[in-house]
């Protein structure tokens, strides 16, 4: 994209209702508009990673066996009676009734449709396992919405449920699960750490917490710092690597146990605050009981399936990467997630070989790069570059242009690096 023509309305001021960082540099940035209490519009910036970060979540769930669907954000009140938690949730469901007196509701959650979408579909056993997914909005009336998208009312989550024959189907649905967490996060740049949990409003009796570490965290979080060092992305044997990560200690202030909290070395406690971008719930038969799914087994009598449901707050993951990920000048983006891979940085604009090598530049990179093509200062350009976060900024002047050089910058480091065009973007392309 060209700067000079794109929708990215970057602030000045620091935003007087933003209280945490994330929020502050999303709206310093341009990435996000409220439009009302918790609800926000993405705007370019801000969707580029949003459609990023999902991306990758797809990629890992589908790698794990589960399939995309996309089931719709109305449902109906009639659903939730029959699982009995239409009245059990409370405020937090936004209650909706159409012209008919029909009465619906914007999704919290979607286990209950998808117990009833399956109850109409598998029949028998020989149709099982399955782990339907879909990324889709959903709307929590929350008391308190606040820290921008981090806890907003309508965000995208990631949403999984996972249908077995029987309990032990199910724990290797879960463990799969949480190693498609551990990736999916390692692959977007972040540490996030798996934690025992209640299993509060889903029910059930194994739940985890995935915590993104951030000072801002809601949580305070008491972990190993074997953690830190954990490979997700090589791991190939599922149950060692869930043994591993149960093993290993951490938790939240709910759940601390000074017992197992004393059994780790000193110089191996971590203390620190974490955000909740995920959590995964094994529950059983209570949804496939309560709405009455049962298919036909090997020995031809009925069963209730065996379920879990598996969460990730993708809108959420923006928010709290900006919060692992920034500096005093602005956010520090993970490659694999940042809007753009570079940003172009003319410094003279209007130069006629400066503008010919920024143009050849931009070009190689399809809608991979932000050109800066403003009639700006120099200092200016560097300014917004280091807010927006780019991994690279690729800086062009008259001086190096007339000799094909460029200078590159990485924003994570600082380090600069004086290049041949082609040396520069074939580093900046890793
Ligand atoms: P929290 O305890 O933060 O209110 P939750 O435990 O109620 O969240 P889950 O039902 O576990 O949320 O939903 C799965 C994921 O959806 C959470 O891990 C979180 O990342 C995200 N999420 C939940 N509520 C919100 C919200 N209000 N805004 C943004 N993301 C949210
Ligand atoms: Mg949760």
């Amino acid at each position: 994209m060209r700067l000079s023509k794109s929708l990215i309305p970057t602030l000045k001021e620091t935003p007087a209702e933003a209280q945490i960082v994330s929020h502050r540099l999303m709206l310093r940035a341009g990435m996000v508009r409220q439009m009302a209490s918790g609800i926000y519009a993405w705007l370019p910036l801000g969707q580029r990673v949003l459609a990023k970060i999902a991306q990758i979540v797809r990629e890992e769930q589908d790698a794990a066996g589960a399939e995309e669907v996309l089931m719709p954000t109305i449902q109906s009140a009639d659903l939730w009676r029959e699982s009995g938690r239409y009245d059990a949730y409370g405020k937090e469901m936004l209650r909706i009734t159409d012209r008919h007196e029909r009465e619906l509701l914007f999704g919290p959650t979607n286990e209950e449709m998808i117990t009833a979408i399956m109850r109409d579909s598998i029949k028998s056993y020989r149709e099982l396992p399955q782990i339907p997914y879909h990324i889709q909005w959903k709307f929590r009336d929350e008391v308190r919405p606040r820290f921008g998208v981090l806890r907003g009312r309508e965000f995208l989550m990631k949403d999984a449920y996972s249908f077995d024959l029987d309990r032990e189907g199910a724990v290797v649905a879960y463990k799969k699960m949480m190693l498609a967490y551990m990736r999916t996060f390692q692959r977007i740049g972040i540490t996030a750490i798996p934690m025992r949990a209640d299993t509060g409003q889903i029910g059930g009796d194994l739940s985890h917490e995935f915590h993104v570490l951030a000072p801002t965290g809601e949580s305070g979080v008491f972990y190993d710092a074997a953690f830190e060092a954990g490979d997700a992305t090589s791991a190939t044997d599922i149950e060692a690597f869930y043994e591993q990560m149960t093993t290993i200690y951490a938790a939240t202030d709910e759940k601390h146990d000074l017992a197992a909290w004393d059994k780790i070395p000193a110089e191996r406690k971590r203390e620190g605050r974490g955000i909740e971008v995920g959590q995964i719930f094994y529950f059983g038969t209570k949804y496939s009981e309560a709405m009455n799914f049962a298919v036909t087994g090997p020995d031809g009598q009925k069963f209730f399936p065996e379920m879990g449901s598996y969460g990730i707050g993708v809108s959420r993951l923006v928010g709290a990467i900006i919060e692992a990920k920034h500096d005093e000048a602005g956010i520090i983006w993970p490659d694999a997630i940042a809007p753009f891979k570079a940003a172009i940085l003319n410094l003279r604009q209007g130069d006629a070989t400066t503008d010919a090598l920024c143009e050849k530049i931009y070009a190689s990179f399809g809608n991979e790069a932000l050109y800066d093509d403003r009639e700006e200062r120099a200092g200016a350009k560097f300014a917004e570059a280091d807010l927006l976060g780019h991994p690279w900024q690729i800086i062009i002047g008259p001086r190096g242009a007339v000799n094909g050089m460029v200078e590159l910058k990485r924003r994570a480091t600082g380090e600069r690096f004086e290049l041949p065009v082609e040396e520069a973007l074939a580093k900046v392309r890793g």
